[in-house]
């Protein structure tokens, strides 16, 4: 990264990133408050350090030896606070601020009536973003891929359902993007482009989503480590869109035995991640749990662990459900969870304060 002097003009910031476009990397310039660094995109060892640090304007060309460094704490301290994270705002939603956001909805997006009624029920328990699937990625051919496998227009017609349930209910939507070939079909109608755990490696689909400028959720694949989870989110990144939201989302239960679980969810990954990222990071209790009864329970523990969100499945009737209907809440539960969680929320804020002043 290349920090530069506070005094530096603009044509001196140019010429460096003419510099660094010319060893074929691109650069990432961040202009905080009081000075402007530049991050290099690409092999860092095309470019010498000693010849940019005698560029005009420039105070230091620091290597960062770590895996991503876009999204590090180390990099954005050096143009915004010390402490200040990532607000990722999607119209009047602010993910990452003070206040937890709630993302809920079906698994699948099924009908019109269902997603509809779901969307009111949803909006009335106190959520702020709809969820919804309409590509679906599934362990069986022969299951229910969700509508958009159905053909184009079917895919349109539950984008459309999707983009007015939000507008009728004042909700941003999201839905996610399982392969390249969905991304701008989705884009046209979803605020946020959903990354699932098991495309967290596609780095192409990364690297095509991160380009459309729209936010993205960022799931963590289930055999990741934290640090692979946050390298890979540097491909996103890479391509100029900071709006990305982590998700901890449940990793591989160990072991031979039942684990009573659908995956382990990670709760330690939410403040090591803050600690590591400015990026705002949520949890997805229902894939995590895969059970509806530990959706409550799982909740509050990400909430008062730090999580800026969560990402709850509900469902009127979730019995009814093709896909997921085991981890499915109602609405009325889910009031009862983000009543609760904002409690909470406001509980841990005090000692969240003073661990950032310190
Ligand atoms: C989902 O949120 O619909 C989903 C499939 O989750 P995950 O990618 O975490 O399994
Ligand atoms: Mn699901």
């Amino acid at each position: 990264m290349i920090i530069m002097k506070k005094d530096a003009t603009v044509e001196e910031i140019n010429n460096v990133i003419t510099e660094v476009n010319k060893h074929g990397l691109k650069a990432d310039v961040s202009r905080g408050e009081f000075r402007t660094v530049i991050g290099l995109v690409g092999d860092e060892s095309k470019i010498s350090f000693t010849h940019l640090e005698v560029l005009p304007g420039v105070k230091e060309a620091r290597m960062v030896d770590t895996p991503y460094k876009l999204i590090s704490r180390e990099y954005s301290e050096l143009f915004v606070g010390k402490d200040e994270s990532r607000i990722v705002q999607v119209d009047d939603v602010r993910i990452g601020g003070d206040e937890p956001v709630f993302v809920a909805g079906p698994c699948a997006v099924e009908s019109k009536q269902q997603l509809f009624r779901i969307a009111g029920e949803v909006k009335a328990a106190g959520a702020h973003i709809l969820r919804g699937g309409i590509f679906k990625p599934r362990s069986s051919v022969h299951s229910f891929q969700g509508l958009g496998a159905l053909g184009d227009a079917e895919a349109r017609e539950a984008l459309s359902w999707l983009q007015e349930a939000g507008h009728k209910y004042g909700m941003p939507v999201m839905t996610e993007v399982r392969g390249e070939m969905q991304v701008d079909l989705i884009a046209e109608y979803a605020d946020i482009l959903q990354i699932g755990a098991r495309n967290m490696y596609d780095q192409d689909l990364l690297g095509r989503v991160g380009r459309t400028g729209k936010p993205v959720l960022f799931k963590r694949h289930f055999g990741a480590s934290v640090e692979e989870f946050l390298s890979f989110s540097e491909y996103i990144v890479a391509e100029g869109n900071k709006d990305v939201i982590l998700c901890e989302r449940g990793i591989v239960p160990v072991g031979k035995g039942k684990s009573f679980t659908r995956y382990t969810l990670d709760l330690s990954a939410v403040p090591v991640v803050q600690h590591e990222s400015y990026l705002p990071i949520v949890v997805d209790p229902s894939h995590a749990a895969g059970r509806r009864d530990l959706i409550f329970d799982m909740s509050c523990a990400a909430i008062a662990a730090g999580a800026s969100g969560l990402v709850i499945e509900t469902h009127y009737n979730p019995s009814e459900a093709k896909v997921d209907a085991q981890q499915m809440i109602t609405a009325d539960e889910l009031k009862e969870v983000i009543d609760t969680c904002k409690q909470i929320s406001q509980m841990v804020k005090p000692h969240r304060q003073r661990v950032r002043a310190a």
